[in-house]
């Protein structure tokens, strides 16, 4: 829809799966659905796609999951408790896919201090989906998406910190 040229992440799952991987989960953090990443991964069964998004919010999408692609909206009257949970579920839906590779779209506008999104994700909370990570024992790349606030540099750098910690 114009904000990304070309899908780093879907481009990334792609090549993957001809250089090894078989099975590939692109888990998106990003407070928007990726509608983009989500359209070129539907149908393809060595590609699982995960989202947590808000919805109701642009681009309006993702409300449904299907297939291959699982769907974690949350509402913006939720708690950055409850958005965890769902964060968690989602995480879980990831691992679940027995992939041998998990690539991330680094989203960072689910922080509280955000100005373009209303959802409620602390510093600490960004740290902790690292920690996810480091624990899985499945290899995992990361590509930064979005993030509006001025504070973006100290959220990568406590998800980076959380990843390298275990
Ligand atoms: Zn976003």
């Amino acid at each position: 829809m114009g904000f990304c040229y070309l899908n780093s992440i879907a481009i990334a799952a792609l090549d993957a799966l001809t250089r090894g991987p078989t099975r590939v989960a692109i888990w998106d953090f990003d407070a928007h659905h990726g509608n983009g990443t989500e359209s070129i991964c539907e149908g393809n069964d060595r590609i699982r796609y995960v989202s947590f998004h808000q919805h109701p919010a642009y681009p309006g999408t993702g409300s449904l999951s299907r297939a291959n692609i699982f769907n974690f909206p949350v509402s913006a009257e939720t708690t950055g408790a409850q958005q965890m949970e769902v964060l968690r579920r989602s995480w879980k839906c990831v691992e679940e896919f027995w992939p041998d590779l998990i690539l991330v779209s680094a989203g960072f506008d689910a922080y509280e201090g955000d100005p373009l999104v209303s959802l409620a994700l602390t510093r600490d909370n960004f740290g902790t989906l690292g920690e996810w990570l480091s624990q899985t024992g499945v290899p995992c790349a990361a590509i930064l998406e979005g993030g509006y606030s001025s504070d973006l540099p100290l959220l990568i750098d406590a998800f980076l910190c959380g990843w390298e910690r275990h």
